[in-house]
């Protein structure tokens, strides 16, 4: 049976996972190449895993915190010599939405940016749909972590998915903001998913310098400079939001399902992947 992740709250003790492919493409942010990315039903026990599909053998790089390395601007994950980049938008589209198996296919290095955000992928979700498979839910009380001067991430003990997110671009749109939710598949995707990637101009500046975001425009990014942001904000609290988006892509890493009230003060990639590593939820024991 095929249900909306965002209307149906009942099966959710149970793994889901999509109810048909989907495919979309479009240029990653930081490589710049045009990658094409399909998202296929999986079984129960298979988790979130991307499948490098250009690569002889199609070479599988599971979503774990384990297989995380760079985390400079955005997460990359490895597994043997394949990798691939910027992978956080479109696992928290994954994880958002409660899906808890999936393959996720690249013909690239690099996650397509989209339009900077998870809603493409989140509106293609909702069109098909998704449906439960055998089995229970895994379910993981995360706790710990990490703190690299003024910015933290850290967990006080919850028995529902919380976050909390403090931080402040020193921007007259987007100053100091804390933002607190409860996380569920109907807010992620109203709230959360369509907030986008964004940057203060003197970032994006030293990143054209670097070489680095050369698939960034203004059409998969919010670029705040002296007159304000770069197209209108979609939210008042974008950057926030958006930060969240990226929260929860990280910690998809932890591999189940987590319960805790995360709190993230001016955190980033690095932090979230760290405090990933820490939670990461046990491996299943086949039966
Ligand atoms: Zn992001």
């Amino acid at each position: 049976m095929t249900f909306s992740p965002i209307a149906v709250d009942a099966p959710f003790s149970r793994p889901w996972t999509l109810a048909a492919p989907i495919a979309l493409a479009s240029v990653g942010l930081h490589s710049g190449r045009t990658i094409q990315l399909s998202v296929l039903p999986a079984p129960a026990g298979t988790g979130l895993a991307f499948r490098r599909v250009d690569l002889p053998g199609a070479p599988v790089i599971p979503a774990l915190a384990n297989h995380a390395t760079q985390t400079y601007l955005s997460t990359t994950l490895v597994a043997g010599e394949a990798s691939v980049q910027t992978v956080e938008h479109v696992l928290a589209a994954l994880w958002g939405l409660g899906l808890t198996d999936a393959w996720i296919d690249l013909d690239g290095p690099e996650a397509p940016g989209m339009d900077g955000s998870a809603l493409p992928l989140v509106e293609a979700i909702l069109e098909v749909g998704v449906v439960a498979l055998p089995g229970l839910r895994r379910r993981h009380a995360i706790q710990g972590g990490v703190a690299e001067g003024e910015r933290s991430v850290s967990v006080v003990p919850s028995d529902r998915s919380v976050v909390t997110i403090a931080c402040d671009y020193g921007h007259p749109d987007a100053g100091a903001r804390i933002l607190t939710f409860d996380l569920t598949p109907a807010v992620f995707a109203r709230e959360i998913a369509p907030a986008r990637t964004f940057c203060l101009q003197h970032e994006a500046e030293a990143m054209r310098a670097a070489g680095l975001a050369k698939g960034g425009s203004f059409d998969n990014a919010v670029v705040f400079g002296p007159d304000g942001p770069s197209s209108a904000l979609r939210f008042p609290d974008e950057p926030a939001r958006h930060k969240a988006l990226d929260l929860i892509g990280d910690l998809a890493l932890v591999g189940a399902q987590w319960s805790g009230h995360v709190v993230a003060v001016k955190a980033g990639h690095g932090l979230h992947v760290a405090l990933a590593r820490q939670a990461l939820a046990p491996r299943e024991i086949p039966v």
